[in-house]
């Protein structure tokens, strides 16, 4: 389990209201909204990894299916296994589900994000998923264009809000941004042009090859040797890789940055964002929680997984028999006929048996390490995005300023957003005014320091970055720190990525960090859920098999294997 810490500090009174707040731009086209499939172009002429065919229909034995967490790639592979008629138990260690986009709300009504989502249109996996669940509705689509707030106030854009779609649209973007000067706008373009994006408009899959063959460059060895200047990555593109990863442009991978470019300047929408209309208990996690449930999956919270129990069968294979379950100073044994640990990056490598580590598919997964990350909520009497005018920002009649995920080149946060704008269902408060949601990345020297320190360095940033909130007081603040979050997409850290299908026949993974072709994220959690979910169907057959044949193994008579009924307790 990843370590996080959760300090509110000077509490705030008040309910959580609806309100209605409207963005302050509007776009110039009608940019296409709707997750319905017929307006999404995402699975034309697209990588077939990244977009998998909805799966034929399972005719084989229905499969006990015991899962170790319930992040969104658990929840992922409970749904696709649920849907496939397989009997679900989720087993979570924490109090409240959805791994690092969960979200609990305090004592005092305040709803606290593990970190700050943005949806990207490209999440095809996470939008068929939010249909399914019958969240589709709970995504606020921003204009179609990237902001950057630099010092003092100046706004940049990456504006992809033009009449024609890819790869124009991504085209014009880069050559009309202002937020780089002229030549280095130009060599950017040079570099682009040198990229797998190009390629990626006739040849997906191929240039989705092309794309992991860079994983052992950093971005900035490969976009400096493209001819890319030292400044864009300064300006724009180190912003833009700490949302994505965060880590820098000299420490991301090239694959995990161009992964991204090539689906934006390939697909109209994959840069369109898009954000939760509250918190992601309310509308992502608890619609998806409802589904398992009335599918009749099983929540069991608080449950640790403390060991993974195996041995080996007659012939020598090894198999999980089971696994040391902890709730508190309750403890019992879970058996299953499949078992998925879908752990974030810390949490597996301790729930991992030692022994297993002689296998290099296991081994590798320990040169993965999670990157700390440090996520602050700011709440302001007043508006603080709110550049142009200071009578505005004072009032707290009307919600007002900039609707969209903002990243910044000069602060320690790499990008926010004014939550109170962005999601104001849960939280636009009536009376009071921004809700600042800001990550550190690095969040490495953010650690060791106490809360209230960490609040005055982002006050102070937040401050240097928008001068007319000055004199605005904060209200409410709250600190949650992720010792370990997302794996650290350095150079050549993507050979080691687990496959979801293991040497283990009984036992699967599941997690953004294992191998699937998008990068860590909550898309790449949703896929590899798919993709685990895939595995045991296909696996199903064998599973019962085995299930027989320990069975068979317990009572010593292997003649009456054939008897041995089709039930197994999972607790
Ligand atoms: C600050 C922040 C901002 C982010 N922003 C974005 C964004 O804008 N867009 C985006 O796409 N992605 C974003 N992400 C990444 C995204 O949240 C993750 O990639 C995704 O949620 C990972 O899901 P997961 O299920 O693989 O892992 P997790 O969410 O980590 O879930 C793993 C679960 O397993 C549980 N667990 C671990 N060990 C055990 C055990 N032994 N027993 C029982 N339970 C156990 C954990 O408690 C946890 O609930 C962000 C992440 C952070 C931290």
């Amino acid at each position: 389990m990843a370590s996080w810490v959760l300090l509110p500090v000077t509490p705030v009174t008040g309910r959580c209201l609806v309100a209605p707040v409207r963005t302050q731009r509007s776009s110039s086209i009608c940019v296409r909204s709707s997750l319905d499939t017929n307006v999404s172009d995402m699975s034309v002429n697209a990588p077939k990894g990244l977009f998998p065919p909805e799966p034929e229909h399972y005719r084989g034995p229905k499969l006990k299916v015991a899962i170790i967490g319930a992040g969104l790639a658990g929840m992922s592979t409970a749904v696709e296994l649920l849907d496939q008629g397989h009997e679900v138990d989720i087993y979570e260690s924490r109090p409240f589900i959805g791994g690092k986009v969960g979200s609990f709300v305090d004592k005092r009504g305040n709803h606290i994000e593990m970190g700050l989502h943005v949806f990207f249109g490209c999440y095809s996996n996470l939008f068929r998923l939010m249909k399914k669940v019958g969240a589709d509705e709970n995504l606020l689509v921003k204009d179609h264009t990237h902001t950057f707030v630099n010092k003092g106030g100046n706004i940049g854009e990456l504006d992809f809000r033009f009449p024609i779609g890819a790869p124009i649209h991504g085209i014009l973007a880069f050559l009309s941004t202002n937020q780089i000067k002229t030549y280095d706008k130009a060599r950017n373009a040079v570099a682009l042009a040198l990229s797998p994006v190009v390629k990626a408009l006739v040849d997906p899959d191929g240039a989705l090859r092309d794309v992991r063959n860079l994983d052992s460059i950093s971005f900035s060895d490969w976009f400096l040797s493209k001819g890319g200047t030292r400044m864009s990555i300064q300006r724009m593109w180190d912003p833009v890789a700490y949302a994505l990863g965060f880590i820098d442009c000299d420490n991301i991978s090239a694959r995990c940055m161009l992964t991204i470019f090539t689906l934006f300047a390939t697909k109209t929408e994959a840069s369109l964002l898009r954000m939760l209309k509250g918190s992601p208990d309310v509308y992502l996690s608890g619609p998806i929680r409802k589904y398992i449930i009335d599918k009749g999956g099983r929540f069991h919270l608080r449950w640790g997984c403390r060991e993974i129990l195996y041995d080996q069968s007659a012939d020598g294979e090894t198999y999980v028999a089971g696994i040391a379950m902890s709730k508190a100073t309750n403890k019992k044994i879970v058996k299953a006929d499949a078992y998925v640990a879908a752990c974030d990056v810390p949490g597996i490598k301790r729930l991992l048996p030692p022994q297993w580590r002689e296998w290099d598919f296991f081994n590798n997964i320990y040169e993965l390490v999670g990157v700390p990350v440090v996520t602050v909520q700011l709440r302001y009497d007043g508006w603080v995005t709110e550049l142009q005018d200071l009578e505005r920002s004072r009032q707290l009649k009307q919600a007002l300023g900039l609707d969209n995920l903002l990243y910044t080149p000069d602060a320690d946060f790499s990008c926010f957003a004014d939550l109170a704008l962005t999601s104001p269902e849960d939280y636009y408060i009536e009376g009071q005014g921004s809700l600042l949601q800001c990550v550190l990345t690095p969040g490495d020297p953010y650690m060791p320091l106490p809360n209230e320190e960490i609040i005055a360095r982002v006050t102070k940033q937040v401050l240097a970055l928008f001068p007319s909130s000055q004199g605005l007081e904060i209200t409410w603040s709250s600190v949650v720190k992720i010792g370990q979050s997302l794996y650290r997409e350095a150079p050549g850290k993507d050979p080691f990525r687990p496959d979801q299908k293991t040497p283990v026949k009984n036992f699967f993974l599941a997690g953004s960090y294992t191998k699937q072709d998008y990068i860590d994220s909550m898309e790449g959690a949703t896929l590899s859920g798919r993709q685990a979910s895939a595995y045991i169907c296909d696996a199903g057959e064998e599973l019962v098999g085995l299930r027989k044949k320990l069975a068979a193994q317990d009572s010593g008579e292997y003649t009456k294997a054939a008897n041995t009924t089709d039930e197994l307790s999972l607790v």
